[in-house]
């Protein structure tokens, strides 16, 4: 169901995207930069291979809750229907979204919407891919209230989509919606790592909840972006692993109490600190995390990803087996962390490390050909195509000095 919605919004996210970096060149304002991007459009990319094999059974579930435990079943066909449970889904998403940022393990699962320190129309797309799964029971409850399954998947989807346009920085406050519905405005202070700004504006359509909460914030000083553990790293598969691993470091000699309760403590709290410990933070101090590879490396890593978009939309598209579904995934994967790896390192990624991972794409041509013998010969000359392109790449980052700084840079 989600991938219909999803077929006919992503050229309407395509094109909003170009339309945002043509705007904001012609105002001579830098809001993109390519490693960025591509680790946000990554995530984005990983969320829905990912959620293909989820969304269904949990769509499934919702559905058996509905028929067999609702109260009352509302109607579909009825505009009254469509009506409050737009008001009951906006109000639950408020909920799930503020534990989302209050709880570690929910902060796990949210964080990497939140870690890019760029603000623009790619970190929208920049979600978690166990986000949904993880809320779903939070998400239940309509069911239980007898929201029927159509309804809450498309304001489930109407939310999320909406939520897409207010990823900017070339729009400023608007006029008579300002303070009612999500705005750039609101949603940049939600994405805040200044202090005032911190664990405010969870809603997803309407600010009413907030205000009712006590969680609205106007915005007032420039907002400092991403999160106050910053994530230094492009490859958008780890991304997602990132908070999880930090915990549990934190809790490895600790007592079998704290490995348990760590996960249902507040955000940031870890064994023998106090909650938030990263409260002492100064957001002047904030530098932005970058790194510089040469033109000929991120040209392969442009070409790497877009071969991910393709199959990615052949993952969604095309009608495949399981183990083709799976094989996808995982090369689309295997994809997301070398081109982040080689955006982090430039030349000194191991070249051996880029002809594996062609290789191991080569492991995957089995389990494509019983759905599509075309796909397994295409993936099988991609693979074999791409090892003389990336050393190419990799000798032109050689070769030219001057333009390779393979070194970490802290650009302001
Ligand atoms: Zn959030």
């Amino acid at each position: 169901m989600q991938n219909v919605y999803l077929n006919y919004a992503t050229p309407v996210f395509i094109i909003l995207i170009i339309l945002e970096i043509l705007v904001s060149r012609h105002r001579k304002f830098k809001a993109y930069r390519l490693n960025d991007a591509i680790t946000s459009l990554g995530c984005g990319i990983f969320t829905v291979s990912v959620e293909l094999f989820l969304k269904a059974g949990l769509l499934i579930l919702y559905g058996y809750l509905f028929i067999h435990a609702s109260f009352y079943q509302f109607a579909e066909n009825s505009w009254v229907t469509w009506v409050v449970f737009f008001f009951v889904l906006d109000f639950v998403y408020y909920w799930a979204h503020r534990w989302s940022h209050e709880v570690n393990f929910l902060w796990g699962v949210h964080v990497p919407h939140h870690q890019s320190e760029e603000y623009n129309l790619t970190t929208a797309l920049r979600q978690g891919a166990l986000q949904d799964t993880v809320h779903w029971p939070i998400f239940m409850t309509l069911a239980i209230m007898g929201c029927p399954p159509l309804v809450f998947i498309t304001h489930l989807t109407f939310s999320k989509f909406y939520q897409f346009w207010i990823h900017t920085r070339l729009i400023n406050k608007v006029p008579l919606i300002e303070g009612i519905l999500n705005t750039p405005s609101v949603h940049r202070v939600h994405h805040g790592i200044n202090d005032e700004y911190i664990d405010k504006n969870h809603g997803g359509v309407l600010m009413i909840w907030d205000r009712m909460f006590g969680t609205y914030e106007e915005e007032k000083a420039e907002a400092v972006f991403g999160v106050r553990k910053p994530y230094h790293s492009w490859n958008s598969v780890w991304a997602h692993f990132e908070w999880f691993a930090y915990l549990w470091n934190a809790v490895k000699s600790a007592s079998w109490k704290d490995k348990l309760l760590v996960w249902f403590k507040p955000t940031g709290w870890v064994p023998n600190q106090q909650a938030d410990s990263f409260e002492s933070f100064d957001v002047t101090q904030v530098k932005k995390y970058d790194t510089k590879i040469s033109t000929a490396l991120n040209a392969y890593c442009i070409f790497q990803f877009a071969l991910v978009m393709i199959a990615n939309s052949a993952l969604l598209q095309v009608p495949l087996a399981l183990e083709a579904q799976i094989a996808l995934t995982l090369y689309i994967a295997f994809a997301l962390i070398t081109v982040g790896l080689i955006l982090l390192r430039g030349k000194d990624y191991p070249r051996s490390w880029a002809i594996y991972h062609q290789l191991a794409n080569l492991a995957l041509v089995p389990l494509i050909w019983n759905s599509s013998m075309i796909g397994a010969i295409i993936l099988m000359g991609i693979s074999f195509l791409s090892i003389p392109i990336y050393l190419f790449a990799h000798k032109r980052s050689m070769k030219n000095h001057s333009d390779v700084n393979p070194m970490i840079q802290e650009t302001a």
